[in-house]
């Protein structure tokens, strides 16, 4: 079949990509035409089993599945099973390294005292001054968690996350920030969380092997897009602004770049993912892949580890983007671009690139389940009756 025969195309082979592509091969029983531009399948979330160390690197980042959505959990399960990784953060500040998000355990270790939740609490409270009305992050940042927690954790890492002082940042960046009055060292709330068992790229590979996809790698839209039938209802997951031609202007990202090492040690820093808190050192993270899959150590070359530092950049177009930048701007400028994409109904913008949003990789499957049965499932099923 040539890309004139496909009445569906998905463009986007990321998590909401497969997750549409796999729904309309499998439930409306259709031919459909998944593309991606880059070689590999999983869009962010892809990772790739390295020859030399056995270990498997998340390309873009540490990515560990979790939900609390039992519709999502049974979803993602049909073509994974998942290992019993739990996650932890940790930041190294100031010579020392706490547990992350702040807890009673780093308020203690802060403090040197061996508070109740209701003393670390007042504590807290001492040095905010609640009359100021936050006029930027900092000030914002002071007034949920005081100065002493703000200048450890906050100040340095936001500096370089968003390569501005905090004090020259709107204080709406932030609603509130995590702090747990328990002893609670896990990162993430969710009832269900973990990492494939036999690897991402390999649970991504079961998906795009459902009968009726045609995947096309290495494939942009541009090249295809002339082709289709007019008929043809896409599903785009790419940015929504860069499909327009950014006629109104581009919507803002940070990015990131990552910075690759293969280490003669048997273990790095003893976990996943390290923050820095410093602003003297250059980048926020350092992930270690190796610690994501206990379970595989023995098939590691135990002699080695691999490492990615982080370091925040600015984004341009071009550059892998990577948080979307939540201001007043970059709103307005995306509801133009959502009233132009309402004028071509056979387009479905989607994902976290079609969204503008961020959004974890639960979200974006549970919101794809929701998009294609709210807006393919029901339409599908609408035009066929006309057609009876
Ligand atoms: C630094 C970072 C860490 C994260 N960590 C986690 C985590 O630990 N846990 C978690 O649950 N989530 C995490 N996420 C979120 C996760 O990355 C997203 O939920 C996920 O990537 C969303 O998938 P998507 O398919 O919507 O978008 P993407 O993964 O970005 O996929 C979009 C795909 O579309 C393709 N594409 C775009 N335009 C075109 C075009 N014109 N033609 C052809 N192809 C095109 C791209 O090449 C890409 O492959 C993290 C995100 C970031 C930024």
């Amino acid at each position: 079949m040539s890309p004139s025969d496909y009445h569906f195309c998905v463009v986007g082979a990321g998590l909401t990509g497969l997750v549409y592509a796999e729904r309309i091969a499998s439930q409306l029983k259709q031919p459909v035409l998944l593309i991606d531009k880059r070689k590999k399948l999983g869009g962010n979330s892809s990772a790739t089993i390295d020859r030399e160390t056995g270990i498997e690197v998340h390309d873009y980042g540490s990515h560990i599945f979790h939900t609390s959505n039992e519709t999502v959990w049974n979803y993602v399960n049909r073509f994974a099973s998942f290992n019993s990784y739990r996650h932890h953060v940790l930041i190294h500040t100031n010579g020392h390294v706490y547990f992350m998000p702040i807890n009673l355990k780093t308020i203690q270790e802060v403090s040197g005292k061996a508070f109740t939740p209701d003393e670390a609490r007042d504590w807290m409270a001492s040095g905010i001054h609640s009359a100021v009305v936050p006029r930027n992050l900092e000030e914002k940042a002071i007034s949920l968690i005081g100065p002493v927690l703000y200048s450890l954790f906050i100040k340095g890492y936001t500096a370089k996350q968003w390569g501005r002082q905090p004090s020259e940042l709107p204080p709406d960046i932030i609603t509130r920030l995590p702090i747990r009055m328990t002893y609670e060292t896990e990162y993430f709330n969710s009832r269900y969380q973990g990492i494939p068992s036999d690897g991402y790229d390999a649970m991504f590979k079961r998906m795009a092997e459902t009968p009726g996809i045609k995947l096309l790698l290495n494939t942009a839209f541009s090249e295809v897009a002339a082709q289709l039938p007019q008929d043809c209802l896409v599903v785009y997951t790419g940015m929504i602004d860069e499909f327009f031609g950014y006629r109104f202007g581009a919507l803002e990202w940070r990015s990131l770049r990552f910075e690759r090492e293969t280490v003669p040690v048997r273990d790095y820093q003893g976990t996943t993912v390290m923050n820095y808190g410093d602003e003297t050192v250059p980048y926020t993270r350092i992930h270690e892949f190796k610690h994501y899959h206990p379970e595989w150590e023995q098939s590691f070359n135990a002699d080695k580890t691999i490492i990615f530092r982080e370091y925040p950049m600015d984004w341009k177009p071009g550059l892998e983007a990577f948080y979307p930048v939540n201001d007043e701007r970059n709103h307005s400028l995306l509801q133009k671009y959502q009233h132009l994409a309402e004028t071509n109904p056979n387009i479905l913008f989607c994902g976290r690139l079609g969204a503008y949003k961020y959004w974890d990789m639960d979200k974006a499957v549970a919101m794809s389940l929701e998009g294609f049965e709210s807006s393919i499932a029901r339409r599908h099923t609408w035009t066929t009756s006309l057609q009876l």
